[in-house]
């Protein structure tokens, strides 16, 4: 590969997150979509492009762990679904995706979409180059029980779905193992389940559980044979304490956590997946008139409580990941979730690591992404200023380099 585009960066600053330290007057060499060198006076191969960010703090590419790239134009009840074709809810995703990137997030894990497979169709899309987006590990679909949190609810009983809005319903042991090798066969890179129900669902209730312990198992167990890891929806303390026993991955949202629950987590070394930033825009939309007012409803007390849970479980020392339900807020602004989570108790670098480091360990994907060292994906972020004094300049990423590819550099 020694044809391979060579590319030299000069970094002012150098965020490295798995050190928790920064550095000056750093060199990156980059070779064809891969990081080959690091360091400091480091040898600028002749021919090679240069890029100067020397005034720059240059950061890996940022990781939102909960996303929905891929269910078309952002729109506050799913009912709308139903106005559009599949083919619409595609096209219409394809901003989100690039809207994504370049706010400076180089990879999502992307869990869930209404029509199923929609989002594997996205992910593949951008793999190709046809589209301009974040590389994304996607679920495929939402397993989930009928009329649960990941159902398309709100409709009379005599209307029948087509197979693509609930090819993830299951109701006993062996249908969620029928959906999870359907879901593997079908290319998903991960497998979401919903262990109690949802805010932003039509008759559905945050405080119930859902999936019984045993299909819990029977997810985590199938997915396994297929090398997939499972992340769970759940609010209620009880489908949190489920979902962990059952050897979740990462838990999302975790409103409701309780003492038994960080203690659970902990002992068996499962991510929070805190989205502690969209609560912002429920409300907002909520004045607009833009929310149904069941969504409101749930919504109104589970904010605060899920803010005061998760700053008891940084303090708790839990593992924690970066996931902001992206797409509840409009796309391009997970970045503002940043200084929510140092509000509520991370240091900067904490939140920096549980969307870089942290992340990458969630997905699997250490050796790859996550941070700027040797053989990992060129995938990489700079800013003006240093985010660890004022974390808020991650909300405004001026230049996003994926694979060795630079796909934003605004004028300075
Ligand atoms: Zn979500």
């Amino acid at each position: 590969m020694s044809w391979a585009q060579v590319t030299a960066i000069r970094a002012g600053k150098l965020v490295d997150p798995e050190a928790g330290t920064v550095l000056s007057d750093q060199t990156i060499l980059i070779r064809g979509a891969r990081i080959d060198k690091v360091g400091k006076g480091i040898e600028i191969p002749a021919g090679a492009t240069v890029v100067d960010l020397s005034k720059m703090a240059v950061l890996p590419g940022l990781i939102d762990c909960h996303t929905h790239l891929a269910d078309g134009a952002r729109s506050g009840d799913p009912l709308n679904q139903f106005k559009k074709t599949g083919a619409q809810i595609a096209l219409e995703s394809v901003p989100n995706a690039r809207a994504m990137l370049e706010s400076g997030f180089t990879t999502v894990r992307d869990v869930g979409t209404y029509r199923a497979l929609g989002d594997i169709a996205l992910r593949d899309a951008i793999n190709r180059g046809d589209v301009v987006g974040p590389r994304m590990y996607v679920a495929g679909a939402y397993v989930t029980i009928a009329g649960g949190a990941g159902a398309l609810t709100g409709l009379a009983p005599d209307i029948n779905l087509p197979w693509d809005l609930h090819y993830g319903e299951a109701n006993s042991p062996w249908e969620v193992r029928k959906v999870v090798r359907q879901l593997a066969h079908d290319g998903a890179d991960h497998i979401k389940v919903l262990s109690s129900g949802a805010v932003l669902t039509h008759g559905s209730n945050p405080k119930s559980q859902e999936f019984t312990p045993e299909e819990l198992q029977a997810a985590v167990d199938e997915a396994s044979h297929f090398g997939l890891r499972v992340e769970a929806h759940a609010h209620s303390p009880e489908g949190i304490k489920n979902a962990i026993r059952a050897g979740v991955a990462s838990v999302e949202h975790a409103t409701m956590i309780d003492d038994e629950g960080l203690a659970l987590a902990k002992q068996h070394g499962t991510y929070l997946d805190m989205d502690i930033y969209d609560e912002e825009c429920i409300q907002e939309d909520g004045k607009k008139g833009n929310v149904p007012a069941d969504f409101l409803e749930h919504d109104a007390q589970l904010g605060q409580i899920q803010r005061e849970n998760f700053r008891k479980a940084v303090a708790a020392g839990e593992k924690m990941s970066f996931g902001t339900d992206a797409g509840v807020c409009a796309y391009g602004t997970s970045a503002k979730q940043f200084a929510f989570m140092v509000k509520y108790g991370m240091t900067p670098m904490q939140a920096i690591q549980a969307a870089t480091v942290n992340a990458a360990d969630l997905l699997g994907r250490s050796s790859e992404l996550g941070s700027i060292k040797p053989g990992k994906f060129a995938d990489l972020i700079a800013v003006q200023g240093d985010p660890l004094t004022d974390i808020h300049i991650l909300e405004n990423v001026p230049f996003v380099m994926k694979e060795g590819k630079v796909y934003k550099q605004a004028q300075r």
